[in-house]
């Protein structure tokens, strides 16, 4: 990795009758200051000064990135001409600045970043930086930008690639009463009613009583056994819980964002409201006036939110493993394509269990989960389901698809055959659920502690559409044909409401 840096300094007086002085002076900087660590060392290959500017190059070839080195010689030129010439620095200017470094393979098509041009020869990348301000420069944006290069290119590599899987294991198969799409079925019966906006269903009492059903399931064989609590949160996630998760890098485009009124004033929605109630309708660029920028978005998950409640603290030995869970936020996606069925929607109903303690308790935690919920999919919905290893959602984003965790950490997911949609062998099951352990990476975004134990955490993600929509799929909409273990729960759908 090569750094060369073009700096133009504009001092307070003329620099003429100083010239030897502060070259000398530069000269030495380049063994003290800028040599003091053999790892840490950069160098002022030129300098010029005319009239009130010095023009000043630094390379490096270290982690003393030239830009650092720079404010260093800075306040050190300040140190020693200040009080004796009368010389300050009034600005700083870097017309130029590039970075050349290593990749390790060759990019298959251009890439581009913020910030910078980005020229890519074989495996060799150079980054040129114009007209750079010294506020730019301390906020060490540079070594992220290296970093974001290198991630573009290798994503190239994956990108068309199939995703990772791997089967873990699966169920006999079972047996299926039809091979019709039950949200179909829902709505011609009724039960279901699509909308009012993309992707968003009302549920009227039968198919209420179903999805009710299998989040009281979900809490009484899988959660409440094994000793989780509830939590309640906040649907309302401001983007700051996002950075620290990787969320806000990883699916910008997937939110529902929230904005607030600018002001709560009724005084200044006057010309709205006249408006409104003249035209009967919604004068959005009107409205739009109004409202502050989005700083929130509504949940997309709930464990980023319970790791935020856990911030900074220090939680005692005697609390761990936590086992916590949420079931009130509803999580709300911008999914791409039209509607289909309730098992992909854009708004939807999901319990989020979140698990933190040691290494050894989250392993032992994940084979009860495991248990639980085999108990649910195999003697409950009698389900023909699998199990397979995946790539973390959190690498996915980053375009790694071809990873795995170690499968100590890793990513689970759980999936449903639906008859409906073809053959077991050629139709795309229905992931219906997940089991993640994300080993410390939340732990320590967020400064998360125990007394003495190093802490993991993980989270399990229970769709209760996409439960509803496997069962459904596979067991048909008549209580009759339902298996026992699920008729103990549900036994009779509610009548319902007929319309004429
Ligand atoms: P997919 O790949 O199907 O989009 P995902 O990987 O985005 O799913 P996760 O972020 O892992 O899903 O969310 C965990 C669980 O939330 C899923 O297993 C599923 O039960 C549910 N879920 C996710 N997206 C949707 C959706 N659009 N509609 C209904 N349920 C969903
Ligand atoms: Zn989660
Ligand atoms: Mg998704």
């Amino acid at each position: 990795m090569r750094f060369e840096l073009h700096a133009v300094l504009t001092l307070s007086a003329d620099l003429t009758g100083l010239s030897k002085e502060l070259g000398a002076f530069l000269e030495s900087l380049n063994t003290t200051l800028l040599a003091k660590e053999p790892s840490r060392t950069a160098a002022i290959t030129k300098w010029t000064t005319h009239e009130k500017t010095l023009t000043l190059t630094i390379t490096s070839e270290t982690s003393l990135r030239p830009h650092n080195a720079l404010l260093q010689v800075k306040n050190a030129l300040g140190a020693q001409f200040g009080k004796s010439h009368h010389l300050g620095i009034r600005s700083i200017a870097v017309p130029k600045y590039t970075i050349t470094f290593e990749l390790d393979r060759p990019p298959q098509k251009p890439v581009t970043i913020p910030f910078a041009s980005v020229a890519i020869d074989g495996k060799t990348a150079v980054l040129t930086i114009t007209d750079a301000t010294e506020e730019f420069l301390q906020r060490n944006y540079i070594d992220r930008m290296i970093t974001l290069v290198k991630e573009k290119v290798e994503n190239q590599y994956y990108e068309g690639k199939a995703e990772f899987w791997k089967l873990i294991w699966a169920s006999p198969e079972k047996h299926l009463v039809w091979t019709k799409d039950p949200t179909e079925e829902m709505e011609k019966l009724g039960w279901l009613k699509q909308g009012p906006t993309k992707g968003k269903w009302f549920y009227r009492p039968q198919a209420a009583a179903i999805l009710k059903t299998m989040e009281y399931i979900a809490i009484h064989e899988v959660l409440q056994p094994l000793g989780f609590q509830e939590v309640i949160e906040s649907h309302i996630k401001p983007f700051d819980i996002w950075l620290k998760t990787g969320h806000m890098e990883g699916m910008p485009y997937e939110f529902y964002y929230v904005v607030e009124p600018k002001t709560r004033d009724a005084k200044d929605w006057e010309r709205f409201i006249d408006l409104t109630k003249i035209t009967k309708e919604v004068d959005v660029a009107e409205l739009q006036k109004n409202l502050s920028p989005p700083a929130a978005g509504i949940a997309y998950a709930q464990c980023p939110m319970i790791y935020w409640s856990f911030k900074g603290k220090t939680i005692s030995e005697s609390s761990l493993p936590v086992l916590v869970y949420d079931k009130t936020a509803i999580s709300a996606r911008y999914e791409s394509g039209g509607r289909h069925g309730i098992e992909r929607v854009d708004e939807f109903h999901r319990i989020e269990p979140v698990y933190i303690g040691t290494r050894d308790q989250l392993l032992d935690l994940r084979e009860k989960l495991l248990e639980r919920y085999t108990h649910v999919f195999d003697d409950i919905f009698e389900l023909e389901w699998r199990k397979a290893w995946v790539t973390p959602w959190y690498m996915q984003q980053a375009g790694k698809i071809g990873e795995s965790g170690t499968q100590e950490t890793g990513t689970m997911d759980f999936e449903a055959y639906m008859p409906y949609r073809g053959t077991r062998k050629d139709s795309e099951w229905l992931e219906f659920q997940n089991l993640s352990i994300l080993g410390d990476k939340y732990i320590t975004a967020f400064n998360i502690k125990a007394q003495k134990s190093e802490l993991w955490s993980g989270c399990s993600g229970i769709g209760l559409e996409r439960w509803t929509a496997a069962f459904l799929a596979q067991k048909g909409l008549d209580p009759d044909h339902w298996p026992k273990g699920f008729t103990r729960y549900l036994s009779k759908l509610p009548t319902g409401i007929e319309f004429l």
